[in-house]
């Protein structure tokens, strides 16, 4: 049967005027912004594809949840619904709020390593593999080596290869290895899943020699998509019962809540262990706050626990989820336009070293594209290039990653169809001109995450 559209499964009740600005005053904002996407005024931008990361639009019962909001310091009722939803959704007895996904990370990461310890994951995402490294671990690579390759149009690139990790295993002893970090739908690999094969191979690998898997599902909702529609033997099932599945193969997770959540701030760690949980709630006292709120407001819980039910009531929501970031990315494929494949789940990356081949990665290729894309529209993406790699501690010489991306994220239920044209048909052109596209020379450069702070300027013709 032909697929047929897919198309939004709510409608809009409240609507935010956005600024329209002319090209010469979004000349003037990007210079002054340094050619950093980071550094614009939100103000000046018409369509925000800068991150996913907080920015959905709650529905109206999210917004009537707010007022219900228990706001007792101790023994809030938004916290026992909160607990009552993750327990039915993600099936974890054990519920840890804290303020943000690093929140959950940070209480993971102590209760857990011992300095000398090894953690495998399927690459680093930055604020996880911080914490694991301040609570003295040292994190190892074991992804399949297709999620670093552009071009490689694996089904599931965020899978875990089970002779790295077997290997890593074998290498430093199991008592060296405290959990092996899962994370879905890869954020860093461009929102690539791993399969429910995968899942379910590293989990009895583990078992095998006594290791708990930890998952990030910061984004196991837009990973149980892509498992519905890639993976055999899994079209009938429902998204709720795939995460439940999921996450059934796993001692423990750490969520974002910013993603699949649909809330603007929040996060929770999860476990089945009480004796673990009753470590995380020692120091969640100390870090975030009481063990009934961690650090959300009551209303925060309230409209969290909606935004969980909502995510899982229907696969319309994810679908569309998913939908949007595939129609944009099959628009600029249309149009010729470079981009790394399979689209992920969450954003469009466009392969900035081919767009801009005249540029040398040391022009900063990525940096100069987004800042065009800008000035063309309005449209802001961020890079991740040689600039967000940063520098080499050892040298001081940049780093010079392969992938030169620009990424356009998608908030969610933000946009409609016709921003996403709007997005494409700039970029098509930004594209079809990019020999016009001059490089760019730093000017002030921070010394850690330098992507956010650094500025530049147009390298003299
Ligand atoms: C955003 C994110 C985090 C960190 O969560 P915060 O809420 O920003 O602290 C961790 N893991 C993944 C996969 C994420 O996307």
């Amino acid at each position: 049967m032909e697929r047929r559209s897919w198309a939004e499964p709510y409608r809009v009740k409240v609507v935010e005027p956005l600024k329209m600005t002319t090209r010469a005053e979004r000349e003037q904002a990007i210079a002054e912004a340094g050619y950093n996407t980071f550094l614009l005024r939100s103000d000046d931008v018409y369509i925000d594809l800068l991150t996913d990361s907080g920015t959905a639009a709650m529905s109206d019962r999210q917004w009537a949840a707010l007022m219900v909001g228990d706001e007792a310091y101790a023994g809030s009722r938004s916290y026992y619904r909160l607990e009552e939803t993750v327990r039915a959704v993600y099936g974890y007895e054990e519920l840890v709020p804290t303020h943000q996904g690093r929140g959950a990370e940070h209480l993971l990461s102590q209760i857990l390593i011992s300095p000398g310890d090894v953690v495998p994951g399927n690459m680093y995402f930055t604020t996880t593999r911080f914490h694991q490294e301040y609570a003295g671990g040292q994190f190892t690579d074991v992804i399949i080596d297709e999620a670093h390759e552009p071009d490689s149009l694996h089904p599931f690139k965020g899978n875990i290869d089970l002779d790295k990790l077997a290997a890593v295993i074998d290498a430093h002893g199991a008592e060296r290895i405290p959990y092996v970090s899962f994370e879905t739908n890869v954020n860093m690999a461009g929102g690539q899943p791993a399969s429910m094969a995968n899942i379910r191979a590293v989990h009895q690998l583990c078992q095998r020699h006594g290791i708990p898997v930890m998952l990030d599902a910061t984004r196991a909702l837009e990973n149980a998509w892509f498992i519905q529609q890639r993976e055999e033997g899994f079209a009938d099932w429902s998204i709720a019962a795939i995460l439940r599945e999921i996450c059934d193969h796993s001692e423990g997770a750490t969520v974002s809540s910013k993603k699949d959540n649909l809330v603007n701030i929040g996060g929770f760690l999860a476990l089945r262990d009480p004796e673990l949980a009753r470590r995380a709630r020692a120091l969640l006292v100390a870090f975030e706050g009481l063990q009934t709120y961690g650090g959300m407001a009551g209303r925060d819980m309230e409209a969290l626990a909606t935004g969980i039910e909502e995510m899982v009531a229907t696969d319309d929501h994810v679908g569309a989820r998913v939908g949007q970031v595939e129609y944009l990315g099959d628009l600029l494929l249309k149009a010729g336009v470079p981009i790394v494949r399979p689209v992920g789940g969450h954003g469009v990356f466009l392969d900035a070293r081919r767009i801009c081949a005249h540029l040398p990665q040391e022009h900063f290729p990525a940096q100069a594209l987004a800042a065009a894309i800008y000035v063309d529209s309005g449209v802001r993406g961020m890079e991740r290039g040689i600039v967000s790699a940063g520098r080499d501690p050892e040298t001081g010489d940049h780093k010079r990653p392969r992938l030169e991306l620009v990424r356009l994220t998608l908030p969610r239920r933000v946009y409609t169809q016709a921003h996403l044209d709007v997005t494409a048909e700039s970029i098509a052109s930004v594209a079809a001109e990019a020999e016009r596209i001059g490089g760019l020379e730093l000017v002030y450069e921070p010394p850690e995450l330098r992507f956010f702070q650094a500025r530049f300027q147009p390298l003299a013709a």
